[in-house]
């Protein structure tokens, strides 16, 4: 299948989830996970009529990006960003959906200040408190936006997951509900300098199931653009 094939059978399956869980098929974004893919192919998906495409290395960004890979639809970063890094991303990423620490939120605003610009971002929530991922622990979150509320130049503009690899996928769906919970809770609640719009969550093993229980933004990758050689 093509990759315009591919986006438009996606398409279907996300318009299904959305009904199902009471939205219409444009309340949910679909980005495209571009890691290890070609110039030409990423343009393919930003053609097929993706809504938003999401590197994960720094370096393949760097290559990329310059090339018109992303041309036409918002950048997202979302993979692990390194400090030393982060000049290469704040002000190049139109969000920024990785945000796993204080400290890496802090010089974000630091270098966003530099740039007289506004930096929105969301905040990675270990939901699994899975050793192996990054982010958040969900008890921590509302201590650490109380935190981020005092920094300027930056806006949280919702909170993204990556679930455990190895669950089923009836604890997959537990999981995605407890996120959407604290979503739900944060929103309720008022931060300077946080507006709780996006819900990231679901790639394409579990995108359905995280619609249902509330996504609003899913990031896939093998469902696009087949599987990768690596990673
Ligand atoms: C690769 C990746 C995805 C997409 O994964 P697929 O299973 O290929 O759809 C989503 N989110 C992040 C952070 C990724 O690194």
């Amino acid at each position: 299948m093509s990759i315009g094939e591919n986006v438009n059978a996606l398409r279907e399956q996300m318009a299904a989830a959305a009904k199902a869980s009471g939205r219409a098929p444009g309340d949910i974004l679909l980005v495209a996970a571009t890691k290890t893919q070609a110039v030409d192919t990423i343009q393919q998906a930003v053609a097929a009529g993706v809504d938003a495409c999401g590197e994960n290395r720094v370096q393949e960004l760097q290559e990329k990006e310059p090339q018109g890979a992303y041309t036409g639809v918002p950048l997202h970063f979302i993979g692990h960003l390194q400090k030393n890094k982060l000049k290469k991303v704040v002000g190049v990423c139109d969000l920024i959906q990785s945000v796993d620490s204080l400290v890496l939120a802090e010089e974000i605003a630091r270098r966003s200040g530099e740039l007289r610009i506004t930096q929105d971002i969301l905040i990675q929530v270990n939901i699994g408190a899975d050793p192996a991922k990054f982010g958040i622990a969900p008890d921590e979150l509302s201590m650490f936006l109380e935190k981020i509320a005092q920094l300027g130049n930056i806006k949280v503009r919702g909170l993204m997951t990556i679930l455990p690899i190895e669950e089923n996928s009836g604890c997959n769906r537990r999981l995605f509900c407890k996120m959407n919970k604290l979503f739900v809770d944060i929103k309720a609640k008022t931060y300077d300098n946080v507006s709780m719009d996006f819900l990231s969550m679901g790639m394409s093993g579990d995108f359905y199931a995280a619609i249902l229980e509330g996504s609003n933004m899913i990031r896939v990758g093998t469902s696009i653009f087949g599987a990768r050689d690596h990673i």
